[in-house]
């Protein structure tokens, strides 16, 4: 069977859209009674961006902290919040942030309307009712889950999408103006993520046309931006954050008909034992890959040098016995991702020796 594969509704792109955003909800505000939530990245406090923000007196303003990733207990308390904060649902959940926030956003919109807990939810197809009406604001670029068709939600026993296609975004705002402020270090490690997913989807056996034909583009536009030696003025001038919002948006795209690799896999075993967040994960796990993506981690190293980012070394020394192994059942269950990477036989290459090998010189 292909897939066939849920796109967003609408998308407004440019400087300064995020002045539309209350033009934008204008339709879910149809009765006297209509309210919003906007759920919206703590580092915003007090900022400019927090006074811009479309807030109707009816409206509920939920901050969230990014400093872990999402959980599903978060989701949970921020359910049960927003549940108490009126007695009708929400007209709309607007995330404003990372793919964090974003990922937040996703969750508490489907688990409105869907009874239990975000846990039962973790896996493929399993929501039942469609969510709220649900809006992107991305603030900081490279993850794609502006486009994607999951939240990514660690629980008790699992980190795992909340897949479906009801966990869809009804509508994006990519205002370039928002991504100007985030540290260098934070926009080098999430950029990568979106890096990543385009050399791994180009690379992949699952690869295709329409995979291609986003993942190039994106590949290009990552090039633009991280490749670039120009000075600070000429690269404001060059627009890269354009370049970068719609790089993350593209490369989502292309992962979505394809799938990630090996680097994924590898970085979701960091984060579920030792919490190592997405970006820099990636970027930890996809220097150890040489062997497996030689032009990519070359690229990707001489993208380090241009942008003057270093990553952390030895992060799993001496983490003991217990640990390495839980690291390597989580990413060996990441099967599709291998698949892509090393095809059908990938069992014979990556060995649990072999993981353990390269989760050693991370
Ligand atoms: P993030 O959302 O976790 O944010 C990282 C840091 O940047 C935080 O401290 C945040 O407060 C800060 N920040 C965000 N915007 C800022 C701005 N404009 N200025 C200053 N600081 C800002 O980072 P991320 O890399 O975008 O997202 C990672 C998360 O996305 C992980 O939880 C990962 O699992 C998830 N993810 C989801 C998908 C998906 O398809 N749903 C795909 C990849 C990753
Ligand atoms: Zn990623």
């Amino acid at each position: 069977m292909f897939r066939n594969f849920k796109m967003i509704s609408n998308v407004v792109f440019g400087r300064g859209c995020f002045n539309q955003l209350d033009d934008i909800l204008k339709k879910r505000r149809s009765n006297i009674k209509s309210w919003v939530v906007f759920v919206v990245d703590d580092v915003f406090k007090d900022s400019m961006l927090e006074k811009r923000i479309p807030f109707h007196s009816k409206d509920m303003l939920l901050w969230v902290n990014v400093d872990d990733e999402p959980k599903t207990t978060y989701v949970d308390m921020l359910t049960l919040k927003i549940h108490n904060f009126a007695r009708t649902l929400p007209s709309a959940i607007i995330g404003i942030g990372g793919g964090s926030t974003m990922d937040l956003a996703k969750a508490v919109s489907l688990m409105l309307t869907n009874p239990g807990f975000s846990h039962d939810y973790q896996g493929w197809d399993l929501i039942k009712n469609p969510a709220v009406y649900h809006v992107a604001v991305p603030t900081l670029s490279g993850t794609g889950a502006e486009v994607s068709r999951t939240t990514v939600l660690t629980g008790p026993e699992k980190k795992l999408g909340i897949n479906s296609d009801y966990t869809v975004f009804d509508q994006v705002v990519l205002d370039p103006e928002l991504i100007r402020d985030v540290p260098s270090n934070q926009r080098f490690y999430t950029g990568m993520d979106c890096y990543i997913h385009c050399i791994e989807s180009l690379q992949g056996t699952y690869i295709n046309e329409f995979s291609k034909a986003y993942g190039e583009k994106a590949l290009q536009l990552c090039r633009e931006v991280f490749l670039n030696n120009s000075d600070e003025a000429d690269q404001k001038s060059a627009n890269l954050d354009d370049k970068l919002m719609m790089a993350s948006f593209f490369g989502g795209m292309s992962i979505a008909y394809s799938q990630v690799g090996a680097c994924h896999a590898l970085s979701y075993g960091l984060s579920y034992v030792l919490g190592t967040h997405h970006g820099i994960g990636c970027c930890i796990a996809f220097d150890a890959l040489e062997e497996f993506y030689p032009e990519g981690v070359k690229e990707f190293r001489e993208m380090m040098k241009i942008n003057k980012v270093e990553i952390p070394r030895n992060v799993t020394k001496g983490i003991g016995k217990e640990k390495m192994d839980k690291m390597i059942t989580v990413s060996m269950g990441l099967i599709p991702l291998w698949e892509n990477c090393l095809g059908e036989n990938w069992k014979e290459i990556m060995t649990k020796s072999k993981m353990k090998s390269l989760f050693k010189v991370m």
